[in-house]
């Protein structure tokens, strides 16, 4: 075993990681990275496949954004927004304006999507107290829905063993995800059942994916919307693994074409290189906190690292590569691809039960029999970076992939199955 290895399990907790098991599980502990692949302490080079758990949009050491990083770092790397600002939040907001769905945007920032997702429903909440409807303050969301791991994140999501929490997570009311047709339908009867005591109906617009890539009709998805504005209850999406270009366009919504009333941003914003996330509130939101200084109406909410300036740099010129670097056009032409290989080697393969893919925010779901852990750590061995959800095995790879690079995570991904059903090795 590495001494990295050793060193790290012996004062690193890692999230969702048993850390009895964590050394024996041949973990990676990377040293540097080279465009989208991971070097170890060892030399060992890992195609990112993951794109560091759904991240990292252009790949790792990006010249131009080690530049817009080391040019806002000679200015200055973080002063506070509370009550005072910064330009570089400034200039990210304008540009952020011009792109996101959302009617006349305004940008409250944090550091993760989950005290984003924390913000949109405090501001939720919060909306109909500012409008005198104080009766209204719950929510509806999906089953398989995740939207973080703080306690009101946590009480939205399903699964990922929150029943641990229970006491802690509020109630909230639950229709069916993705994965059931006619989820559509019976979300928007519980929404006009429950209108009077609902704040908002939280969603991942299109794909719901750390409940297992599990990929919505967009028709639905604009007849739930419609719903809700037709029965005066607020639409929070969470793009926060959808947004940037994630599902081929920009934003998940857009592609639904929807406009929610608030929306959520992490994971790409900063193209994987800084912890930032927003709550983008639309002007009908935003317009009712609105009032006197040091009033009611305030927002009595707001993170240290909120509006970090040196996340906000990266962040503004991440959205401008995002452009020249025409990073739509290769999320589709690498997703057709991909969703050519994997219904070619993999969907036929008697171990693989679905394969789902929407631009390139993939996943495949293998048999109960097989263990996805075990595939994965193959995959690993072979030189590609996986990890599992459940029975499901991601594929997120960087939005700059290459046709050569897609090979090769196939091809892993193939042998890596082919391995593990070969030894024998069966679900834990
Ligand atoms: C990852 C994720 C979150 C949580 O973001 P963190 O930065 O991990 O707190 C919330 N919502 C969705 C849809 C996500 O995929």
């Amino acid at each position: 075993m590495s001494d990295w290895i050793e060193r790290d399990a012996t004062r690193v907790w890692h999230g969702f990681t048993q850390m009895a098991t964590f050394a024996l599980s041949e973990p990676v502990i990377v040293d540097r990275a080279e465009g989208r692949e991971l070097i170890d302490s060892e030399g060992g080079r890992y195609l990112d496949a993951i794109s560091s758990l759904w991240v990292t949009t252009l790949g790792h050491r990006v010249p131009d954004l080690d530049a817009a990083l080391t040019d806002q770092l000679g200015k200055v790397a973080h002063t506070t927004l509370l009550g005072n600002g910064n330009r570089a939040v400034v200039e990210l907001c304008e540009a952020l304006a011009r792109v996101v769905p959302i009617k006349d945007p305004h940008f409250l920032f944090a550091s993760d999507g989950a005290s984003a997702v924390e913000q949109a429903l405090k501001c939720a909440v919060q909306y109909w107290r500012n409008i005198g409807l104080d009766q209204k303050s719950g929510f509806l969301a999906l089953r398989d829905a995740y939207h973080g791991d703080t306690i009101g994140a946590l009480s939205l999501g399903d699964g990922f063993h929150s029943e641990h929490f229970d006491q802690l997570r509020f109630p909230v009311i639950r229709s069916s995800g993705y994965a059931s047709p006619g989820w559509a339908e019976e979300t928007c009867s519980l929404v006009a059942a429950n209108a009077e005591r609902l704040a908002a109906v939280v969603i991942e617009p299109l794909v719901q994916a750390a409940g297992g890539m599990r990929i919505a009709n967009p028709e639905d998805v604009r007849m739930l919307a419609e719903c809700c504005r037709g029965n005066e209850v607020l639409l929070i999406c969470d793009e926060v693994a959808t947004g940037f270009g994630r599902t081929g366009s920009l934003f998940a919504s857009r592609r639904c074409g929807i406009q929610p009333d608030l929306l959520v941003l992490g994971k790409g914003l900063t193209g994987g290189y800084l912890p930032m996330s927003a709550t983008v509130a639309s002007g009908r939101v935003f317009l009712t906190f609105m009032g006197e200084d040091l009033g009611d109406r305030t927002f009595y909410h707001g993170h240290s690292y909120g509006g970090n300036a040196l996340a906000a740099a990266v962040a503004s010129r991440h959205l401008e590569l995002l452009a020249e670097w025409n990073v739509l056009a290769n999320v589709e032409a690498r997703s057709e691809e991909l969703g050519r290989l994997l219904s070619k080697r993999i969907a036929p393969l008697r171990e693989v039960t679905d394969v789902r893919l929407c631009g390139l925010l993939g996943g495949v779901e293998l048999a109960s029999w097989i263990s996805t852990r075990a595939v994965c750590a193959e995959a690993v061995r072979r030189g590609v970076l996986l990890r599992s959800l459940g029975q499901v095995v991601p594929l997120v790879p960087p939005l700059t992939i290459t046709s050569d690079e897609l090979e090769r995570i196939v091809s892993a991904l193939e042998q890596a199955i082919a391995a593990v059903s070969e030894n024998g090795a069966h679900a834990q």
